[in-house]
Parts: structure tokens; C-alpha cells; sequence
């Protein structure tokens, strides 16, 4: 079981909440705007993510999802 976090940059507006509140410093806004002309924050260092959920519950725009990935597709289903 892994996790996946998905920053959606076409509904973040840049105000930087989740790169100041992140433990670990994953978090940076791009130096790129996006559609609606806002620099949104992307996953700079990745790989120190701790899945903490932080960023997600801080958005004020919801545009950050931590999902749960199953990596072995054979594991049994609860019947
Ligand atoms: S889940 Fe936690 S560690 Fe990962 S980017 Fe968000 S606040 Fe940072
Ligand atoms: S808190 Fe949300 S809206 Fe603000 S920079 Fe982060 S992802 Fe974008």
C-alpha cells in the first residue's frame, strides 16, 4: 500500500498555505502561472513527503488530494 498526492495547479491560487504548514518542506509555489494566472504550488522535494495530510486539510480550495494506492492488484476483495 502506497499513497499518491495530487496537487491540482488549475484550482490552486498561490497563497502559499500548504508551503508554509508542510513539516517537511515537500512544497513550492512554480514559477509558472497556471489557467487562471496564479503561481500554484507544486511537490518540490517529493521524495521527503511523510503523508502527513497537513497541505490537504489547509487548503482553502481543496486542490490537494492524498490518496491511498493498492500496489498489489491481487489482493482479495471483502466479500
Ligand atoms: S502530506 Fe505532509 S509532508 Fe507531504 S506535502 Fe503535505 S504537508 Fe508536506
Ligand atoms: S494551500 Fe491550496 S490554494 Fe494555497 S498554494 Fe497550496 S494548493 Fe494552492
Amino acid at each position: 500500500m502506497g499513497y499518491e498526492h495530487i496537487i491540482d495547479k488549475d484550482t490552486c491560487k498561490g497563497c502559499g498555505l500548504c508551503v508554509a504548514v508542510c513539516p517537511k518542506k515537500v512544497l513550492e509555489l512554480s514559477e509558472e502561472v497556471n489557467t487562471m494566472g496564479y503561481f500554484p504550488a507544486h511537490q518540490a522535494r517529493p521524495e521527503d513527503c511523510i503523508f502527513c495530510t497537513t497541505c490537504c486539510i489547509m487548503c482553502p480550495d481543496v486542490a490537494i488530494t492524498i490518496n491511498k494506492t493498492v500496489e498489489d492488484a491481487t489482493e482479495p476483495e471483502l466479500q
